[in-house]
């Protein structure tokens, strides 16, 4: 007789460990960890995955290649690891403020999203984002610090980017775990759900919660129903700016993290700027390398940059209109990117002029590609009459509430803080609320 779970996770990053965090005890869960990964040619590949995975030894944890349909635009991908897309990110875990959107219709109060915050929080280990001691100068409203950072798990403190992994490895010991990707989904004759996987198998439950990361759960879906048009969902890719004379700021800092400060301007609790500066001198050089001139080479694997790379220092910006939006065709296979017009970008300018102020002079900056922010949130399903409807929508009437999104997907907007903690914050509360029912 055929197993049939109670629940299917489908993906296995942070918003998959959100979801196994909330479900009631006692359930049979099945998890589709997707990490099956494609073996790209390496200058596809943004160069952040790249290096880590050159550095770590691995393959890089992406699949199903996404083209362009500009040329000029990089493939993108969606993510084929336990852990995600975490097991490449700058590791900033960030709470938003009462004023930023972290999702007041859908928590009953900030505190209750605070409390969904602090419940996996609680799984990790992490730096406090010490305010820079000294006199800064910096115009109103700014702020400088140190990064909030997710350095390691509970258990481990020294994971560093594997941290992710490991928290959703412990997780997944109490599951059924398949190491396959799911290719599409589809109700049974006895009314159950399958999910059928790449080797051809099925896995049935009663109710699936797709958590594959916004590019794995729109190709899922669009697999699924035959008469969608396409998908959209949003990114924030941040501007890339080229500074000097910040020296003195890596320098004063006690730790040695490639992520150096934060710099935000905050008014009434809402973040409307956000900027990262980087030490390009405590990092590897195959990122430095990799970075500047989409070199990385297995030669250099363990070397260090060396102190000379701090002299420039890079500080990526997101501002209110740093948003972007990426279309996909109808098999998931293509895409093309739009992003929002910045001609006037005030936050840029204050942004540029609060690094002046700090002794530093940006040379120039440009934005990065919409697609390769990463920042993805804000899925929608485009049906046969044009109409674009939340992926929580569509899949409520065509499911009947048996199959939802729980992974980033399902925030209509962010901001500009990092927003994986919100998004994990947020599957828990939803998983919790639709388990109550
Ligand atoms: C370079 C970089 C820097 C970043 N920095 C930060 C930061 O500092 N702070 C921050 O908050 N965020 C950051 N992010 C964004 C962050 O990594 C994502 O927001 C987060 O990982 C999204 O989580 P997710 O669970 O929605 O999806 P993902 O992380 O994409 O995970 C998706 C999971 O689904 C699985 N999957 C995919 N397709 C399938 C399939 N067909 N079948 C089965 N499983 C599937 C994958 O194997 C994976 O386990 C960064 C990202 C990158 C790449």
């Amino acid at each position: 007789m055929t197993t049939c779970f109670d629940v299917i996770v489908v993906g296995a990053g942070p918003c998959a460990l959100a979801t196994l965090s909330a479900l009631p005890a006692n359930l049979s869960v099945a998890i589709i960890t997707g990490s099956e990964p494609a073996l790209p040619s390496p200058s596809d590949v943004h160069p952040k995955i790249r290096v880590v995975s050159l550095e770590s030894g691995q393959h890089p944890g992406v699949a199903d290649r996404i083209e362009p349909t500009e040329g000029k635009h990089r493939t993108l991908y969606a993510t084929a690891i336990t852990g995600g897309l975490a097991n490449y990110w700058g590791q900033q875990f960030v709470r938003y403020g009462r004023g930023d959107p972290y999702g007041a219709d859908l928590f009953t109060n900030y505190q209750a999203y605070i409390d969904e915050c602090s419940t996996m929080e609680a799984l990790f280990c992490l730096t406090d984002g010490t305010p820079f001691p000294g006199p800064t100068h910096l115009p109103e409203g700014f702020i400088l610090h140190e990064p909030r950072l997710l350095n390691g798990t509970a258990d481990n403190a020294a994971a560093g980017l594997d941290a992710m992994r490991f928290a959703i490895d412990q997780a997944m010991k109490n599951y059924t775990c398949v190491a396959c990707r799911a290719t599409r989904l589809s109700r049974t004759e006895t009314g159950e759900w399958s999910v059928h996987l790449s080797d051809g198998s099925r896995v049935t439950g009663r109710k699936i919660w797709l958590a594959a990361g916004v590019i794995g759960t729109a190709q899922l879906v669009l697999n699924s129903i035959d008469t969608l048009r396409g998908a959209s969902f949003r990114d924030h890719a941040p501007y890339m700016a080229y500074a000097s004379g910040l020296r003195h700021l890596l320098r004063a800092r006690p730790g040695r993290h490639f992520n150096a400060y934060t710099l935000e301007r905050i008014e009434s609790s809402h973040c409307d700027v956000f900027a990262s500066i980087y030490d390009m001198g405590s990092t590897e050089l195959n990122l430095v390398l990799g970075s500047a001139i989409n070199l990385v080479s297995p030669f250099l694997r363990g070397v260090r940059s060396p102190s000379l790379a701090s002299r420039l220092q890079p500080v990526q910006i997101w501002t209110m209109r740093s948003f972007s939006r990426i279309v996909l065709d109808a098999t998931g296979t293509r895409y093309s990117s739009h992003l929002d017009d910045a001609s006037t970008d005030d936050g840029l300018c204050q942004t540029i002029a609060a690094v002046s102020s700090l002794g530093g002079k940006v040379w120039r900056h440009n934005r990065t590609p919409g697609g390769l922010g990463f920042h993805y949130h804000n899925l929608r399903m485009t049906l046969d009459d044009g109409r674009d409807i939340p992926v929580n929508t569509l899949l409520r009437r065509w499911s009947d509430g048996h199959v939802l999104c729980s992974d980033a997907s399902i925030l209509p907007t962010i901001g500009l803080r990092p927003h994986t903690l919100t998004a994990m914050a947020t599957a828990r509360y939803l998983v919790k609320k639709q388990s109550e029912q």
